[in-house]
């Protein structure tokens, strides 16, 4: 008999046991990734002067509500299942300095479900987990800690409906992300359920225009072959459609696929079929839009750069330096030590896939530079990262940070 103990997929998230997450777990949590000189800077108003530096913190940012609980519970499991394996199935989340330090406390990768025995452990990100899965889990009989963030369910409970209503879910996402992986498996758990995902609003238009008709269905082959779910026919399963979002997606660009989607519905149908064959329901979490209007709002000011900490591969992060990259020049990190000196950044441009090593990149003079970081980033990170720009622009950390602010950081060679 499989032990649940703190499961959240949508079909038993009505019978949710959750894990209670000790005031000790907690404190643990808060010390590996919490940054003194990050609540300093937001105890005086989000804005530091350091000699010629001015930095201007957006008002949210770092960890949202479901990277906290997820980091809680994974954290919970290693203090009271002590002595058995604990695995993840996955990223807990996408941030290269947080995934390490679990692999620290023994939390290690699954690698194959055939792995797993009855005594192990076994935490669900917060992405979620494919339906046949856990289904896999719970026959071995393992116990599962289920992290999967209460926004992701929103959107299988979002995207259930459109399929027991007969309609095809249209997905804003990136097919192969996790989150969305977990998405598509729950439109296929309902018989007849079917989707299509679409990246962008360049895919989208395609969608468009086999809706309309101004392309045959046959010329995307291979973008249905990609995209959609088995057994597609665009002929017939694009009568209904319902959108919903990956939750991290870009609001601005969620927004103008409703609404191509819906012209193109209207063109086919006309005004009054298209509220019976077209729903959309903005499926982005709350944490997403906060941050992204947090960099709207940051943006307003006359910066000189804006520096994004987070995960490479995380989409909330991307989308952050997407916003920025159209307004002032704007270097997404991984991690501090991407930032070698003032001479040289290593760091992701906006809409591409590779980092990069980009020269000259800190100007002299006085600067006004913009700072965030996405929903998997510990504010450790972007602590680490003011004092390495203070250091890297020949400045001194405020003498009024303690010892222990400064403690753990590795100064950046000069020059
Ligand atoms: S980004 Fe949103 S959906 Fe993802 S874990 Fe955070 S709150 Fe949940």
């Amino acid at each position: 008999m499989v032990s649940q103990v703190a499961v959240r997929s949508s079909e038993v998230a009505m019978s949710r046991a959750r894990l209670p997450v000790q005031a000790a777990t907690r404190r643990a949590v808060d010390c590996d990734f919490g940054s003194p000189v990050i609540e300093t800077i937001r105890q005086q108003g989000y804005v530091l002067r350091v000699g010629r530096l001015t930095f201007h913190l957006a008002r949210e940012f770092g960890f949202c509500y479901g990277v906290d609980d997820a980091l809680d519970l994974a954290y919970e499991a290693r203090r009271r299942f002590a002595g058995r394996t604990i695995y993840l199935t996955g990223e807990i989340i996408h941030n290269p300095t947080v995934n390490a330090r679990l692999a620290a406390l023994g939390i290690h990768q699954l690698e194959n479900i055939a792995d797993v025995t009855p005594q192990d452990v076994v935490v669900i990100p917060a992405f979620g987990l494919p339906a046949s899965d856990l289904e896999q889990l719970r026959n071995v009989g393992c116990t599962l800690v289920d992290t999967t963030c209460g926004s992701v369910v929103h959107v299988w409970k979002r995207v259930e409906r459109y399929a027991r209503d007969g309609f095809t879910t249209i997905i804003h996402g990136k097919h192969d992300h996790e989150e969305t992986t977990a998405t598509r498996s729950q439109v296929l758990a309902i018989p007849g359920g079917r989707y299509v995902v679409v990246r962008d609003l360049q895919e989208t238009e395609q969608l468009a225009s086999v809706i309309t008709g101004l392309q045959p269905a046959a010329t995307l082959r291979d973008f249905f072959a990609r995209a959609a779910s088995p057994g597609f026919n665009p002929t017939r399963d694009l009568g209904k459609i319902g959108l919903a979002n990956q939750t991290t997606m870009l609001a601005s660009e969620s927004l103008a696929i409703a609404e191509r989607l819906r012209a193109a519905m209207t063109v086919r149908y006309g005004e009054d079929e298209t509220p019976f064959r077209f729903r959309s329901f903005d499926t982005i979490c709350s944490a997403t839009q906060v941050r992204q209007d947090a960099v709207a709002e940051l943006l307003k000011r006359p910066l000189d750069l804006l520096v994004v900490v987070g995960g490479y591969n995380s989409s909330n992060t991307g989308h952050l330096c997407e916003m920025a990259a159209a307004v002032c020049p704007t270097y997404h990190i991984a991690t501090p030590d991407c930032i070698v000196s003032a001479e040289l950044i290593r760091h992701k441009p906006a809409f591409q896939a590779q980092e990069i090593e980009s020269s000259g990149w800190l100007p002299p003079g006085r600067l006004n530079i913009g700072l965030t970081s996405g929903a998997s980033t510990p504010d450790r990170a972007l602590g680490d990262t003011i004092l390495r720009l203070v250091q890297a622009a020949g400045e001194c950390p405020p003498q009024s940070w303690t010892a222990r602010q400064v403690a753990d950081f590795d100064p950046v060679p000069a020059g």
